[in-house]
């Protein structure tokens, strides 16, 4: 134990900042907490040591932000999400504390390398990609703007799968990211709560002759949080993150029990934690799953009881609920909460309705995410029914008012009343989650500029003619503290000696950058470190499959989940062209290019799964081709999540970004890849449009059908076949793939991926490939000429600034929340009387 502890100091001397302090802390977590002699310690044992260490250092912030946030004015921000793809915590708190180079140099003086501990940590994979880590880039945000923030969502045992290929093919295996313990978390028991699922409701008159109703449960299930600090950069801001875990109400069936049926018993048990046992692996689709349905409602039945429980630690009542939360729906997966929180007041806390539902309505904000009609949450009603009786009666009700505004509204127009009803009425009846979070929400947000355009013109068009001002657009953002600092040391030790350090909390200030672009001392050195990353990612690329990369050869990079409107195919039809030149001409003059792609398919998703083998099919055919000269090379990186994450968006040279114009709401990958000096071959879809704006049309690659040319092109009929025979390299390409070519003579392997291309080609792969041959072409050219390059390279990352996910939070607090910075000061005693119960109530220590 350190002198500090064993003499009852101030808890600021143990966990002083200093590199001797930190070293002395980090051997007694190996010792004390890890139970090893320093020389026994494994690297999981050191992993541990140093994030519990890292962990005390958090503490004493953690506790004074609750401490800030009681019964300060500011409404508190509740971001409901069913995903928070938060990545590896350990190296982010560092860079946020300040204190990476004081711990680098820590473990150095104990003959260890802090990188190889940071590789020690499991990422909490809970999310599918791009909704899931934006949740994540703005719990960064709130806590380094200062804003007083919970984020609410679900602990799943097992997060998204591992992705491993083998043999060419998609392997999922499970994730148990917490099978080593997670230092980040305290379980937090006192505050568990319980929720009700299924049975039926029963109606009657009270004592007072008011009618009232009772939800008679089928089931009742313990929701327990978990909470894990979120720590701003460089404030004494820490948020809460607090995810909740299912388990039975009571261990043990006691009846049953009785009865002499132990195994029985605990059955019960099983069965309770099968809730939130695993994340659905689904990315912009929906199944309707009662499991699913379940894991949504609990997790925002256990939010807003907590919230509940935290304004009455504020001593207000219920009725003002709307003044000391803003809640913000991350899509319709927590939108139950709505009918949820009208329960809670009209059956539990006896407010009227019309009061209640205006304090709903007030408190509830919705982000929508999608234009793609299949990721449209629906629930057929038998089974919403099954699950929360009292829900739909209340959402029933909520529609029987909501329709006669309409009625009114638009007098006559019935087409319409079908189309706003909460209920799809057309065959199996649905209840539509979409409209529900549009009736019940005061603001209404797309995430980026031709997104929340196309939301209102089409989606969401009815809603927009109702209210146009419910409606706003946020374009996402990426935090700048992950995606540069922390993932691209290199280049931002450049900046920060090149501009000083403030671009950290103020992206915007990247701009000073803009000059060096035209300074060749300066590009030589951006090219300098650009290379060492590549060198890097090389090394990855070599641990992960084997293969040797050329990292003078332009990284020309593909990551994102796998998806038929992300058009991956479209990018490998651009390498079957380049290839096919080859073999014409042996000498072609082709710039060199590795072509990486990763991201994982939704295991029940034939066609994506299918456009892997694809990708990995012609790797093996040209990576082995002696007359390619390995001018080309094809890797597909097993396993993207955040953690290789961090090491590809720093190293790639081309960002692809090439979904079919008005499919990809926003994007986030094509910030982070700009941010780190890569340029983009884009479609104008999404934030790309933003994106090119920013950093000027001269250094961006656009190519490709427009919305408005795509929705001409429906409209007047398109034949892909058409555009098959008026381009020769696009039929040769097509004729080795269908002839079996990368498929060992197999010429029906690709069928599904090309056939319906041929006569269909719903995503444009056809219309597009030209224009993007022709595009890549024009990069190879840019590519050539270094000085060119690193001139965009420095422009891209200088005039990125404004894709800073603060830029986004700050726009969500002005424009939605009504909510400002509470800036927290440091309590500098651990000590002070216990105080009872509530003091505690958003985080920090026992009571
Ligand atoms: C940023 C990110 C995404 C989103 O990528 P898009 O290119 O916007 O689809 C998905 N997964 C991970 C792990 C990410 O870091």
């Amino acid at each position: 134990m350190t002198e500090a502890i064993r003499n009852g100091h101030a808890d600021e001397t143990r966990t002083a900042m200093s590199c001797a302090i930190i070293r002395r802390a980090f051997l007694d977590h190996v010792f004390h907490t890890q139970g090893k002699l320093p020389g026994h310690a494994g690297p999981n044992d050191l992993y541990q040591a140093l994030a519990h260490t890292v962990r005390d250092r958090l503490v004493q912030r953690w506790i004074s932000t609750s401490e800030a946030y009681l019964g300060q004015p500011s409404r508190t921000v509740a971001y409901l999400s069913a995903e928070f793809l938060v990545g590896p915590h350990l190296g982010n708190n560092l860079v946020n504390l300040g204190i990476y180079d004081e711990v680098q140099a820590a473990m150095h003086s104990l003959g260890l390398d802090l990188d190889d501990i940071l590789r020690q940590e499991d990422e909490p994979g809970l999310g599918n990609g791009g909704l899931g880590r934006l949740a994540a880039c703005f719990m960064d945000s709130l806590a380094t703007l200062e804003i007083p923030a919970l984020g609410y969502g679900i602990r799943y045992e097992y997060g998204i799968f591992h992705q491993a290929i083998v043999d060419g093919v998609q392997v999922e295996q499970t994730d148990s990211w917490l099978r080593r313990g997670n230092p980040w978390e305290i379980q937090r028991a006192e505050w568990t709560v319980e929720v009700r699922l299924g049975g039926h409701t029963e109606h009657y008159t009270d004592e007072h002759g008011c009618y009232r109703v009772r939800w008679v449960p089928a089931k009742t299930v313990a929701g327990v949080p978990f909470d894990s600090p979120i720590l701003g950069y460089r404030v004494n801001t820490v948020n809460t993150l607090r995810l909740w875990r299912a388990e039975a109400t009571e261990a043990f069936d006691f009846p049953t029990f009785n009865r002499g049926d132990y195994l029985g018993a605990v059955s019960k048990k099983v069965t309770s934690e099968n809730l939130t046992k695993v994340l659905y692996p689904n990315d912009e689709t929906q199944q309707g799953k009662e499991l699913r349905l379940e894991q949504q409602y609990f997790f925002v039945a256990c939010s807003l009881r907590d919230m509940l429980r935290l304004l009455a630690a504020d001593g207000m009542p219920v009725r003002r609920f709307h003044e000391k939360f803003a809640i913000q729906l991350n899509d319709t997966h927590p939108a139950i909460g709505i009918a949820e929180l009208m329960r809670l007041l009209v059956d539990e806390h006896d407010v009227p309705w019309d009061e209640a539902w205006a304090i709903t309505c007030q408190s509830f904000a919705y982000t929508n995410h999608t234009l793609l009609p299949e990721a449209l949450e629906q629930w057929p009603l038998p089974l919403f029914s099954r699950v929360l009786p009292r829900h739909l009666e209340i959402l029933l009700e909520i529609n029987a008012r909501f329709l006669d505004e309409v009625r009114i509204r638009f007098y006559g127009d019935s087409a319409r009343l079908t189309r706003l009803s909460l209920i799809d009425e057309h065959g199996e009846r649905h209840v539509r989650m979409t409209n529900l979070a549009c009736v019940g929400s005061h603001a209404i947000n797309g995430v980026a500029a031709l997104h929340s355009r196309l939301m209102r013109e089409d989606v969401l068009k009815d809603f927009f003619d109702m209210w146009p001002e419910k409606f706003t657009s946020i374009t996402n953002g990426v935090t700048p503290r992950r995606w540069l600092a922390l993932s691209n040391p290199r280049l931002s030790k450049l900046v920060c000696e090149a501009i000083g350090k403030d671009w950290i909390s103020d992206a915007e200030r990247l701009h000073a950058l803009e000059p060096l672009a035209d300074d060749a001392g300066f590009r030589h050195l951006w090219q300098a470190v650009r290379r060492e990353n590549k060198l890097d990612l090389a090394q990855l690329v070599r641990q992960s499959t084997g293969m040797v990369v050329d990292p003078a050869s332009m990284f020309d990079v593909m990551v994102k989940r796998i998806h038929e409107y992300k058009r991956q195919h479209l990018a490998v039809l651009h390498i079957i062209a380049l290839y096919h030149r080859i073999k014409c001409d042996p000498d072609a003059d082709i710039v060199p290019r590795t072509f990486l792609f990763g991201g994982k398919a939704a295991p029940g998703y034939q066609y994506a799964k299918l456009m892997i083998r694809f990708i990995t099919s012609v790797a093996d055919v040209v990576n082995r081709d002696p007359q390619v000269r390995d001018r080309l090379k094809v890797v597909f990186l097993p396993n993207f999540n955040v953690t290789c994450g961090q090491r590809i968006y720093p190293a790639a040279d081309l960002s692809e970004q090439i979904s079919l114009a008005g499919k990809e709401a926003s994007g986030t990958g094509n910030m982070k890849f700009a941010m780190n000096g890569a340029l983009t071959i884009g479609t104008l879809d999404g934030a790309n449009i933003e994106l090119r704006d920013a950093i000027g049309a001269d250094n961006f690659f656009d190519f490709g059908l427009s919305v408005p040319q795509v929705q001409a092109l429906r409209e007047d009929g398109y034949d892909a076949s058409a555009c098959y025979r008026g381009n020769a390299e696009l039929r040769a390409v097509m004729d080795l793939i269908r002839q079996g070519f990368f498929s060992h003579g197999d010429a029906t392997r690709f069928d599904l991926l090309f056939d319906e291309q041929l006569r269909h080609d719903p995503y444009f792969l056809l219309a597009d490939f030209a224009s993007y041959v022709d595009c890549q072409r024009q990069a190879s050219a840019a590519f050539s000429d270094p000085a060119r390059w690193q001139r965009m390279s420095v422009l891209s990352c200088a005039r990125s600034g404004w894709f800073s996910s603060d830029r986004a939070i700050r726009e969500y607090c002005d424009r939605i929340w009504k909510v400002k910075a509470v800036p927290v000061r440091l309590l500098h005693r651990a000590s002070g009387a216990p105080r009872h119960a509530e003091a505690a109530a958003h985080a920090g220590g026992k009571p």
